[in-house]
């Protein structure tokens, strides 16, 4: 469900409810329309909750709906993806999945309507010269030499387009409208293109594939879409959308409405450039981690209502250019996973630390929260050994003032647990330190000490019951804000060659038996998921979500 007291503007949104009060509107039908030809990324996840939160809001439907008129670049994977990505956002789409392809038949037949009507013609120029003819956004464009055929050997040349009587590029099919428009958009779009090519779903039946323009708005139509919400890039494309609808004997009269798309510092939300990250072997994947992609968000950790309140969170708008940062979609999960996570320790640069004072037989367990304000996730079992496993960067031989952590002679709280001190520092031959010798207070549990102030709380991890454990800490992809906003510089320059640090940690044993895909907060070290391949697979393997520091709610506070 949306909230809508914490929610960011969206126009289309207020747009909608308007026109339902004013009673011109009864019914909402919207449509996500993905090309197959790719993963869905977080600019798309944007556009899904758009789409799918304007049919739940308005108790309309949103069909989800695959724009296959590109056999080259799609394939039955994307579209498995594609659906699967929808689904796990939360999302349920009205009816069966649809294709744009359903509709070649139907879209064929306006075409030759288009034609005898006088509005449509074959034309041989070759794709160059198509494109010179076009003009420019000062220079009117030249009618073909073609545009004037007869419908009738329109119809003839059309059809025989269809049987693959001509090789590609030979001719195409278009709109007779307007060479001089100052929308270049109008100077006769091509609605046809010969391809000869196997479609995933309509396999060789067609040799001629129909355009963007000439597909979008007639699905539209047939399926009964009442707002065709797209991005705006289309609005240039709008009068030819409406062309079509005004010229066109189509069922219905859906709306075009623009708004502007999401751009996230340090990524990049181009499926092509994504492509070509994972066909370099940049990354491991379309759903590696490190990727903006909705499956790689999922296998971080990210959580769907998360990725659905970043959504709510910037809005929908109009103004153009604008960047979202990124720790807006961090303080998302963060906010979502400190009421959700359950908590643990996990050490990640484990340094050894032995108790003096506690005797190698002993035994004893502190009973913790799984969740400080959740009774609903019961408790875990600490146990508490002579040999103990503390973080590196928790101690330091030689401390600035203001290290409330462990050094020789210091005192530090092991957390849930007594007060310790360090004794001693034990080095090997290189000067490296080996472990740490210290001692237990055990008057220390659950109060302060006697007579001094203990500051600092560190996490710790019984030596003997530890589980080892592979983090993957992962970092922004990319070094720059705008990595691709320069033309001429290859975006692949921008790539953050630290994006990924693999470390081998200790965790406690309640982590021993893991489900894919839960997460934890590890306690003072930030949000982690269970990987959801290796956790398959029976390996422990967590990827950091993101670290516990949110910068944004700080943005937010100072306001
Ligand atoms: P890409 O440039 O990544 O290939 P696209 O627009 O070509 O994106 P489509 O599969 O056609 O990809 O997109 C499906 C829907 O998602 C479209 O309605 C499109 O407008 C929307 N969309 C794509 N990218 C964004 C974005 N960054 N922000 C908001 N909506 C987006
Ligand atoms: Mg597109």
């Amino acid at each position: 469900m949306t909230n809508e007291s914490s929610s960011a503007p969206n126009f289309i949104r207020n747009q909608i409810r308007e026109e339902i009060e004013a009673g011109k509107v009864d019914t909402v039908v919207t449509r996500f329309p993905p090309e197959p030809n790719g993963f869905l990324h977080i600019g798309h996840a944007k556009s899904i909750c758009l789409n799918f939160g304007l049919a739940e809001q308005f108790g309309g439907d949103c069909h989800l709906r695959f724009d296959d008129t590109n056999p080259a670049r799609e394939e039955q994977a994307y579209i498995d993806a594609i659906k699967a990505d929808v689904e796990w956002l939360g999302f349920h789409w009205a009816g069966k999945v649809r294709f744009a392809s359903d509709y070649f038949d139907q879209l064929y037949a306006w075409a030759q309507h288009l034609v005898r009507e006088g509005k449509a013609y074959v034309d041989d120029l070759s794709p160059d010269e198509i494109r010179e003819y076009r003009g420019t956004l000062t220079e009117a464009g030249r009618p073909s030499p073609y545009r004037d055929r007869s419908p009738e050997e329109n119809l003839d040349l059309l059809e025989r387009m269809r049987r693959g009587e001509f090789a590609e590029g030979e001719k195409v099919l278009r709109a007779k409208i307007d060479m001089a428009s100052p929308n270049i958009n109008l100077r006769d779009p091509i609605l046809y293109r010969i391809r000869h090519a196997s479609h995933h779903q309509t396999g060789d039946k067609w040799k001629i594939y129909p355009s963007y323009d000439f597909t979008h708005g007639q699905s539209d139509a047939i399926e009964g879409v009442t707002h065709s919400v797209c991005t705006l890039e289309f609005e240039d494309h709008r009068p030819l959308y409406e062309w079509f609808l005004d010229n066109l004997p189509v069922p219905a009269r859906p709306r075009q409405i623009e708004f502007a798309r999401l751009n996230l510092n340090y990524t990049v939300t181009s499926k092509r450039k994504l492509k070509l990250l994972v066909d370099e072997g940049v990354v491991d994947g379309w759903d590696d981690p490190r990727m903006p992609t909705i499956s790689g968000m999922r296998r971080r950790g990210y959580t769907p209502a998360s990725i659905r309140k970043f959504c709510e969170m910037i809005g929908v708008t109009r103004a153009e250019g604008g960047m979202v940062d990124i720790a807006m979609l961090y303080h998302a999960i963060r906010s979502d996973l400190e009421d959700n996570a359950p908590r643990a320790m996990c050490v990640l640069k484990p340094l050894k630390v032995v108790l003096t004072n506690v005797p190698e037989d002993h035994d004893e367990a502190f009973e913790v929260a799984g969740h400080p304000a959740r009774d609903d996730m019961g408790v875990r079992r600490l146990p508490f050994t002579r040999e103990i496993w503390i973080d590196a960067d928790d101690f330091m031989e030689e401390p600035p003032k203001k290290f409330f952590r462990l050094a020789p002679g210091k005192e530090v709280r092991l957390r849930n647990a007594y007060v310790i001190r360090c004794d001693e520092v034990i080095k090997n031959a290189a000067g490296e330190i080996e472990e740490l010798r210290c001692s237990v207070d055990f008057d220390t549990l659950g109060r302060n000490p006697e007579g001094r102030k203990v500051k600092g709380v560190i996490h710790w991890v019984s030596a003997a019951h530890a589980v080892p454990v592979e983090v993957r800490l992962y970092d922004n992809l990319f070094q720059v804000e705008a990595p691709d906003r320069d033309r001429d510089v290859d975006f692949l320059e921008h790539l953050n060659r630290d994006s990924l640090t693999v470390v081998q940690g200790c965790a406690e044993p309640s982590l021993a038996e893991v489900a894919p895909e839960t997460r934890y907060q590890f306690e003072r070290v930030g949000y982690f998921c269970a990987d959801r391949h290796a956790a398959a697979e029976g390996r422990r393997v967590f990827n950091r979500i993101v670290g516990l520091k949110d910068t944004w709610a700080k943005i937010q506070k100072k306001g």
